[in-house]
């Protein structure tokens, strides 16, 4: 009862000779044990490992990067949701008026004078400018703070789509900081273009607004051209079927082969485009304000729908 303990232990080696498992058992009482060592690694087996964990990579990471894209797509989808609600509270406490969506990029818009129904006179801007590129970053801030919307949603990042770098170059060469990546649709009171055609007129007052929740109000678009920092804008259905099939904004291909959009009725979606010309074109590194002709481009039609109406 009280001799040596006599306690066996079993010590499972991995990787001993053989591709199997050997059991060394050593015994603390009488020190007898019996241990086999194990040899290491042959070549072979290495470079079989090393190719199961390429192979199992080259598998996982496609999805991996799925789950990321996801995961960034739905936090800027929130953003925009959060946007068009501070764009529908807006008109809530304004007389039902739109708040102004240009960023001071058509400056002959705020002299008196103009009609009510073409000019921003006495009109905050959403933002303030912000896309020039010789700005600090400082500079952009301030612009986003001073705007209309900011004090609907007191914080600066829903302004940009986390997909984007922080700091990028635009389609100029320059690099700065990107703090926005939406846009608001000319016709939302950013940009009335009655001079090219009677039906791109914007609207002033919610009430103009048909079919609200296929009438889009913002676009997850810029952060790399200046154009895309402006307004966004298509030619109207008018236009395009009467033989321009040009893109005026290029179309944005942040997500995929598509991107986000807001709805004037306050919900936010995903947009996949369906013709390769227009991903195509979007996807250039940089891209020119009008695309060359695409004849029944479904996308082309789609979003002149939802920017100027389905007319
Ligand atoms: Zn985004």
């Amino acid at each position: 009862m009280n001799g040596p303990k006599d306690v066996t232990r079993t010590v499972i080696l991995p990787h001993a000779p053989g591709g199997g498992r050997a059991a060394a058992r050593i015994k603390s009482g009488n020190q007898t044990s019996r241990t086999l060592l194990p040899s290491g690694f042959t070549l072979i087996e290495l470079l079989v490992v090393i190719a199961v964990i390429a192979v199992l990579m080259a598998i996982l990471m496609p999805a991996l990067n799925r789950a990321k894209e996801q995961g960034k797509r739905a936090g800027c989808l929130s953003n925009l949701k959060q946007l068009t609600l501070a764009w529908l509270m807006y008109i809530d406490q304004n007389d039902e008026r739109l708040v102004n969506g240009d960023t001071r990029e058509y400056t002959a818009m705020y002299n008196p004078g103009l009609k009510f129904s073409e000019s921003h006179y006495n009109e905050t801007p959403w933002v303030e400018t912000d896309w020039r590129t010789t700005m600090t970053e400082r500079e952009k801030i301030n612009a986003i703070m001073t705007g209309a919307l900011y004090p609907y949603v007191n914080t600066l990042k829903v302004y940009k789509c986390s997909t984007l770098e922080r700091r990028t170059a635009d389609a100029y060469g320059a690099v700065s900081a990107t703090l926005r990546t939406y846009a608001i649709m000319d016709s939302m009171n950013c940009k009335s273009w009655l001079d090219r055609s009677p039906d791109m007129k914007m609207f002033k007052k919610r009430g103009e607004i048909r079919d609200a929740a296929f009438r889009a109000v913002m676009v997850d678009d810029g952060g790399t051209g200046m154009s895309a920092l402006g307004g966004f804008t298509t030619r109207d259905l008018r236009t395009i079927r009467g033989g321009n099939h040009s893109w005026w904004d290029p179309p944005p291909v942040r997500h995929g082969e598509g991107t986000n959009w807001s709805f004037a009725d306050g919900h936010a979606d995903y947009h996949k485009w369906e013709d390769p010309r227009t991903v195509e074109f979007g996807k250039q590194t940089r891209p020119t304000a009008n695309s060359p002709q695409q004849p029944d481009n479904p996308d082309l039609i789609w979003s002149a729908q939802v920017v100027w109406g389905n007319r």
